[in-house]
């Protein structure tokens, strides 16, 4: 700050040769050493150090503002810089890109709620600036492209009957899958089996591991209720058969309950066709 130079204008006001203000009469103010200009009248190749911060600029070093604002209100002095006068403030900088304009760029919060995460080494495809309450400055929030993340889920709990049911594992896949990441006790049948629960996130990566196989499994599996599917008919005629031969059992001389189990005097090992051709009912 310096003293103004005042020159006395026709209407008998003062003003400043160096900062061109002007006041009725005398003031003790200091002189900003550059041209001062009301809000928002700046020339436009004048900017403050957010606007150039914004652009990805900043002063070169021991350059002088170019003019200057001065806020009553906050009692603050705002200073100008021509942008020939700045230089890259980081030239790593990825391109920068305008919120209303992101495209098919996403923020990791964006990419999160899609269960994506860029990958470690994945740089940004471009950056935007936002400010920063806290720091009472600007900072760049980095953007991705999905065709740069990886398939991160949020990790949450899989039972093993979700398993069966919506991944379609059998027994067996769950076998190789192992042990449960997680047990809990059943809290309302103390005495009952503890729930497994899987993590979601090895669940998944372990089918990614084993794609193929699993690809494979499925369709296997189909095959496999294709074939239930248009046989099920005689799958429950014999079931049916069965029950129905067990009450003929229960009923029939030559069967007796042993400690064991039910015995047949006639089949004691089986039978072998339905009904049982040597059925005679028992007389009490
Ligand atoms: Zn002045």
């Amino acid at each position: 700050m310096q003293q103004h130079n005042f020159i006395k204008r026709p209407d008998k006001r003062l003003k400043c040769k160096i900062c061109e203000w002007d006041w009725a009469s005398k003031t003790n103010t200091l002189c900003p050493g550059v041209i001062r200009y009301s809000w928002g009248c700046q020339p436009s190749h004048l900017k403050d150090e957010v606007d150039l911060h914004k652009q990805n600029l900043k002063p070169k070093k021991g350059v002088k503002p170019s003019g200057c604002y001065y806020s009553m209100n906050r009692n603050e002095w705002t200073w100008f810089y021509d942008q020939k006068d700045c230089d890259l403030d980081n030239p790593e900088l990825p391109p920068i890109v305008q919120w209303d304009n992101l495209g098919e760029l996403k923020t990791v919060g964006q990419l999160k709620k899609i269960n994506l995460a860029p990958s470690e080494e994945t740089k940004p495809r471009g950056v935007a600036w936002v400010w920063d309450k806290d720091a009472e400055w600007g900072v760049w929030i980095p953007l991705y492209h999905e065709d740069d993340c990886k398939w991160n889920p949020k990790d949450g709990w899989i039972t093993k009957f979700q398993l069966q049911k919506t991944y379609l594992l059998s027994r067996g896949w769950i076998k190789q899958l192992g042990e449960p990441d997680k047990c809990l006790e059943n809290p309302r049948y103390p005495n009952a089996p503890s729930i497994k629960l899987y993590s979601r996130k090895r669940v998944e990566q372990f089918l990614a591991n084993n794609a193929e196989e699993y690809a494979e499994w499925l369709d296997k599996r189909d095959k496999y209720i294709a074939i239930f599917e248009a046989n099920k008919d005689k799958i429950f005629a014999k079931r049916n058969a069965a029950k129905e031969q067990t009450k003929m059992c229960l009923k029939c001389a030559s069967g007796c309950s042993a400690p064991e189990g039910f015995l047949c005097a006639i089949h004691p090992m089986g039978l072998i066709d339905m009904p049982c051709p040597d059925f005679s009912e028992r007389v009490n």
